[in-house]
């Protein structure tokens, strides 16, 4: 017998569901994810820790490089095979494909790989309750022998309605630290990148919504709040007397909730990075000392062929602003090398950036050609070994860097958020205001014990913040000791 129960029905008598989503990419796809959770919650989904135990599995994609991309195929060739062997014991398994790459490839998605049921981009997951409904309804038109028109169920639209109107509040709080999305899309159209087009027009969320899922976190345990968007300083939400707020008002209003212990927003672009930011850093005490400010380049020349909008020496001033503030600022960037036409004089102007700022991180990429982007058409490509060899040395250069300014926090006393255990170097791990990674002990003089729940002193627990000082230092984290 054909079993054309929808999930709800299913779910009436009793059966319980599991979904389990795998995010790639951005802490954007992380919110994302959290808020398919959020929809799929009400329709009987439990979290599921492995593809092996779910009935439905969601790949959050993302589209931003080539390799990135392809790594969704190689792990939907993988869930086919699980799907066909479920088919064979008379089970189903249902795939989706969220996120930026079903955004920009849509229907390819489908016909590359016909077992994935469902795409959905980024602007429609809060339909996914129908679209697993249209899947379903498909599926069991399959069991019974029948066929509908048209493999998968597709849903890219930019819908005119904003999907967070239509979102349920989130649970998405873990060990204290939650994401707060405030602003979606990107109109900047840097000549090498795919965001405009997969997560469409730049919007900010209103300042009430913001507002309002801040104290919903808060109330749910978030005591740390990051704020997120592909350019967060654009930020230019609605206020309800109608006037129009910048991240720097926002995050004043943010930091007066109560419960609210830090605050961190990312990314930042140097063309909208205003000194308000730097002031509000220094008159918000729960602001964090850490700035993310990518530059892509060091080279005025390059930065003017990526569309950037801003020069080498308007970047420094920036840098100026955040260094004569009252507090220091923790700065990280994000890089590219080897962009059509880099030349060895652009490249050494990136390396002398790098001396010039004095990162605390650098996320560096090879330049990845991507589709639809202008830079796909320009000439002049370096080839992938002189990319790789550029990433080599530019990644050497920043951990010297990274050896030095690490090793100036021994012997200084850091508040850390405690995130968690490593259970196999019996060390806790923490963040600092500077978003570095602080690995603490706690001294043998106090007495550890197996109970979790136990005084802070003893046991740290996850979402709470406690002072360590800072006992050793590596490239890319601080080793440190509980004060007691
Ligand atoms: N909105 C941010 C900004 O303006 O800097 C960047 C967001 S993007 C998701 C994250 C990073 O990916 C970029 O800063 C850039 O370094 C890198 N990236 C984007 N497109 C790339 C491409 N085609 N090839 C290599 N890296 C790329
Ligand atoms: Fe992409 Fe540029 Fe927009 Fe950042 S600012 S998301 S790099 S187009």
């Amino acid at each position: 017998m054909t079993d054309v129960r929808t999930g709800e029905q299913r779910q009436g008598q009793g059966q319980r569901k599991r979904v389990f989503i795998r995010t790639y990419g951005c802490q954007m796809n992380v919110y994302d994810s959290d808020r398919m959770a959020d929809v799929l919650r009400p329709l009987g989904y439990a979290l599921a820790d492995a593809p092996e135990q779910a009935d439905l599995v969601v790949l959050n994609t993302c589209h931003i490089r080539e390799r990135a991309s392809e790594k969704v195929y190689s792990e939907l060739g993988r869930l086919r095979d699980t799907k066909l062997e479920r088919r064979a014991q008379g089970r189903d398994l249902t795939i989706a494909v969220a996120g930026c790459v079903a955004q920009a490839e849509g229907q390819e998605i489908v016909r590359r790989q016909p077992a994935v049921d469902i795409v959905v981009g980024p602007q429609a997951y809060h339909r996914l309750p129908e679209l697993l409904a249209e899947a379903e309804r498909k599926s069991a038109f399959r069991r019974a022998g029948k066929r509908l028109p048209g493999a998968g169920v597709l849903d890219t639209d930019f819908p005119a309605e904003s999907k967070f109107d239509h979102l349920p509040a989130p649970a998405g709080v873990h060990a204290g630290q939650a994401f707060l999305s405030i602003q979606e899309g990107c109109d900047k159209f840097c000549t090498f990148c795919v965001v405009p087009y997969t997560r469409g027009a730049e919007y900010s969320r209103p300042v009430a919504a913001v507002l309002a899922e801040a104290r919903h976190l808060t109330a749910a345990g978030a005591i740390e709040i990051t704020l997120l968007g592909q350019n967060v300083n654009a930020y230019h939400g609605e206020a309800a007397d109608g006037s129009t707020w910048s991240l720097a008002r926002l995050i004043r209003a943010l930091a007066e909730i109560e419960g609210v212990a830090r605050l961190r927003y990312t990314t930042s672009h140097p063309r909208d990075f205003g000194r308000d930011i730097v002031d509000a850093i220094d008159a918000v005490p729960t602001l964090c000392d850490h700035v993310h400010l990518p530059v892509q380049s060091g080279s005025t020349r390059m930065l003017d062929a990526m569309q950037r909008l801003y020069t080498r020496e308007q970047y420094l001033e920036r840098i100026a602003w955040m260094k004569a503030a009252k507090r220091e600022i923790s700065i990280t960037t994000d890089m590219i090398v080897g962009f059509p036409g880099e030349t060895e004089a652009d490249f050494a102007e990136t390396l002398s950036l790098l001396n010039e700022v004095g990162y605390d991180a650098v996320f560096a990429f090879k330049y990845s050609p991507r589709p639809n982007t202008p830079s796909i058409k320009l000439e002049d490509a370096i080839p992938d070994e002189e990319k790789a060899r550029r990433l080599d040395v530019l990644m050497s250069r920043q951990r010297e860097i990274q050896i030095t300014r690490y090793k100036k926090y021994i012997g200084t006393r850091c508040e850390v958020m405690v995130e968690g255990r490593n259970e196999p170097r019996a060390q806790y791990i923490g963040r600092t205001t500077h978003n570095k990674t602080l690995n603490f002990v706690v001294p043998p003089t106090a007495p550890q014990t197996s109970d979790r729940s136990a005084d802070q002193n003893t046991n740290p627990k996850a979402g709470n913040y406690v002072p360590v000082i800072v006992t050793g230092s590596f490239p890319n984290s601080l080793l440190g000791e509980l004060v007691v």
